[in-house]
């Protein structure tokens, strides 16, 4: 037998991982499971291609038992590559991987006890440590007749010394320690196999004894006899559906793995499966459920992607995994580059996962567009439940606006249901140069501005943008497809309209608005005559800069109760006879009376009751009679 020292490095893992990956040691049978699972497809793979093991027939499997009695042991067999002693020396005594032993060094003292840190490199098999006492692995390489026992208690040494193995592969043998005694329990093995292995696409195979108590037969002692039967069950489904080729995959099975793995009743929308060779290469299965997740507006929500590093199950709590406007999505990504112990903190800008993530981003924008064109009552129910995320995305994801403002859809005041900018753009007159819109709005309320029926009159369609988010996302957005978005509602908009008749019209009644502007006093910032509005006297407008009524009333309920108040423009009709009135009047307490009732009302249009109740319906009475 051969005694042998850890390389010192390896000592320095061993000490890292047990103190601070203690807190989640359960991860070591995944690293077992993945080390067995690696092996099978590494034999498989020479089995394909070498010369010597060509032709080598096997059937890929992975085995787990226990002991109940001390000392309990958990072992891990699988019929995979195997190792002979030079491969246990180098792959069991030292730290494998160059990156990983020079990452180790670069890590200061400080650092070395974060836990984040560590899972930038695959711990694996030395995790086990965390768990067992002593690690025994009896192994037996692939065409070779000599089998190795490897057996250390992970202290400072190893040893190595022949043995006997019945056909290829690694029996890996777990003597538990107190703080691994709970794993030699078959609930606890089923439940972690299945929470991390269940897409291992090999067998893994529970060994275990069933204990049945026979009532009608008894025992010497006249208790009801006991049998005990021996059982071997396959835990994991062993399918990972998203790895197939996709020819082989029904729509049906497409839709049982959505509602079996995200606990979903319904059938999902639809899904997208992409499998990318190339630089990168992984797999992606996406799904649009039904109905959007009940927690998708709360700021706690859970993600729905499940990031798996080589069909290895890594986290489903990883918001970065998409950008959040799209955390209705539900799937999987599956990386065949990242390390499977990768952190959450360099998951972000781990430059893998960083184009897997932005290739995800337009898959899926893509496949809504396609879906936009090819299939509209699909897409009518998609934009349903998600129109609003989308507009999210404009605000946030400046790189896929363009895609986005393709997606996203509005009201309108002249089409039923909801219209797309294109569209829009489409129907647009000859000449005009903008696309209108108002928000800052409940829809009912600005459906019945008298500046949507001024545009109406003259032959435009208003997009309607009540959505309280449109409001504060559609000023960022500027224009689309080069025609530039112009909010009615704002003083930009005044001129868009008018001709030189209108011009002459409006300058002729400069002096009434002055008149209105020195009774209103600093309730208004300005009064400005516009030939817009057909059939109302007046409406009120705000500077372009200045933000709407909605977003006044958002920014006070979020606590800006010491917010300037913003004062509006009063946009009076020069055709409208009670603005004729106020020009042929020289009473000042009429003409105040009228202009204050007049830019309360054009406020009640905007769903803004009167600042001061009282005085409006003074003065409403005084004019009354
Ligand atoms: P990693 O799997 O990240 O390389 P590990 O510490 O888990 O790191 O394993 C180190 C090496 O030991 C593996 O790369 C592999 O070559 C070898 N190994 C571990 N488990 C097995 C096994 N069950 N069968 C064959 N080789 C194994």
């Amino acid at each position: 037998m051969a005694n042998r020292k850890f390389k010192t490095e390896v000592a320095d893992l061993l000490h890292l991982i047990i103190h601070s990956l203690y807190s989640n040691k359960e991860i070591f049978l995944r690293e077992l499971i993945s080390n067995a699972s690696d092996a099978i497809d590494k034999l498989r793979y020479l089995s394909l291609t070498d010369e010597k093991l060509k032709g080598f027939s096997f059937e890929p499997r992975i085995d787990i038992s226990f002991t109940e009695e001390s000392p309990r042991t958990l072992t891990i067999r699988d019929n995979g590559i195997g190792m002979n002693e030079e491969d246990l020396n180098s792959n069991l005594g030292t730290i494998a991987s160059s990156g990983t032993r020079k990452f180790l060094a670069s890590l200061s003292d400080e650092q070395k006890k974060d836990s984040n840190l560590i899972g930038q490199f695959g711990v694996g098999f030395y995790s086990a440590f965390m768990v067992a006492s002593r690690i025994t692995v009896i192994s037996r390489k692939a065409g070779e007749d000599k089998a190795w026992k490897w057996e250390s208690d992970g202290e400072s040494s190893y040893s190595i010394e022949e043995a006997e193995r019945d056909g290829q592969g690694s029996t890996i043998i777990l003597t538990l320690g107190e703080e691994g005694e709970q794993y030699a329990n078959r609930w606890e093995l089923e439940n972690l196999i299945k929470k991390y292995s269940d897409n291992i696409a090999y067998p893994i195979f529970l060994e275990y004894d069933q204990v049945h108590y026979d009532n009608e037969k008894k025992d010497d002692k006249g208790n009801a006899l006991k049998t005990t039967e021996h059982k071997v069950e396959q835990i994991n489904s062993a399918s990972a559906l998203w790895k197939r080729s996709k020819s082989s995959i029904k729509d049906e099975e497409y839709r049982e793995f959505y509602k079996n793995s995200f606990y979903d009743s319904e059938d999902p929308l639809f899904y997208i499966h992409t499998q990318a060779e190339g630089a990168t290469e992984y797999t992606t299965l996406f799904y649009i459920p039904a109905k959007a997740p009940f927690d998708m507006y709360y700021a706690d929500y859970r993600p729905g992607v499940k990031l798996y590093v080589k069909r290895v199950y890594i986290t489903d709590d990883d918001k970065e995994l998409l950008p959040s406007y799209l955390r209705f999505v539900r799937g999987i990504i599956d990386s065949e580059d990242l390390p499977l112990n990768v952190s959450r903190e360099i998951l972000q800008e781990n430059r893998v996962m960083v184009s897997i993530r932005n290739a995800s981003v337009k898959k899926l924008l893509g496949e809504f567009r396609k879906i936009s064109e090819n299939n509209p009552e699909l897409y009518a129910k998609f934009i349903a439940e998600y129109n609003r995320p989308l507009k999210e995305g404009l605000y946030s994801d400046y790189a896929n606006r363009d895609a986005l403002l393709e997606l996203v859809r509005y009201k309108s005041s002249t089409e039923d249901g909801f219209v797309s900018l294109k569209d829009y753009k489409s129907r647009m007159k000859e000449g005009q140069k903008a696309i209108y819109y108002i928000s800052g709005g409940k829809e009912e309320v600005l459906r019945t501005s008298p500046l949507v029926a001024a545009y109406r009159e003259k032959g435009y369609e208003v997009l309607i943008m009540g959505d309280d988010i449109d409001d504060i996302v559609i000023g960022t957005v500027g224009e689309y497809d080069k025609t530039p978005l112009k909010a009615i509602n704002k003083a930009g908009a005044l001129d868009d309209l008018r001709n030189d008749e209108d011009k002459a019209k409006e300058e002729a009644k400069k002096p009434v608005a002055e008149k209105m502007k020195k009774a209103l006093g600093d309730k208004v910032k300005d009064v400005v005559v516009s030939s817009r509005l057909s059939s109302s006297p007046a409406a009120v407008i705000f500077s372009d800069d200045d933000p709407s009524m909605q977003m006044q009333r958002l920014m006070k309920q979020m606590g800006g109760s010491d917010m300037p108040e913003i004062r509006p423009l009063l946009e009076i009709n020069p055709d409208s006879p009670v603005i004729a009135r106020i020009e042929n009047s020289d009473d000042e307490d009429y003409i105040a009376a009228l202009s204050s009732v007049l830019l309360d009302q054009a406020m009640l249009q905007e769903g803004v009751m009167p600042s001061d109740p009282a005085a409006f319906a003074a003065a409403l009475t005084k004019l009354l009679s």
